[in-house]
């Protein structure tokens, strides 16, 4: 699963679906998590129980949530790489107006509670 040339990073787990007449296990992992498109350039992130194909969404992005994760993972990379200490200060705070920014517009877009940061 890539959102913006990027996998999506969840922590490998195992899940129990919730559904009354599967409830069985099943491992949730970044490969797990599906995307389709559900209008006004928003797509909806949601995995599946593979016994009983029951959906469970996980999050809605979109465009500009995804350019917003891509500069996000470019100051991470740039922080990581730089020595020079006044680059790593301005990479630092463009990273975190980038992750603010996200938060807000995954906000708006799935209300106060977003499973994905
Ligand atoms: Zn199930």
């Amino acid at each position: 699963m890539v959102v913006g040339g990027k996998k999506l990073n969840i922590p490998k787990s195992t899940s129990i679906c919730d559904e009354e007449s599967c409830k069985k296990e099943f491992i949730l992992e970044s490969g797990s998590i599906q995307r389709r498109g559900v209008g006004n350039g928003i797509q909806q992130l949601y995995f599946v129980c593979p016994h009983c194909n029951r959906e469970y969404p996980v999050t809605k992005i979109n465009k500009s949530i995804e350019a917003l994760r891509a500069k996000i993972d470019y100051y991470s990379d740039r922080i990581a790489k730089t020595k020079d200490q006044n680059k790593k200060t301005q990479f630092l705070q463009r990273l975190n107006e980038a992750k603010a920014e996200k938060k807000r517009q995954m906000e708006e877009l799935n209300g106060a509670k977003s499973a994905l940061n």
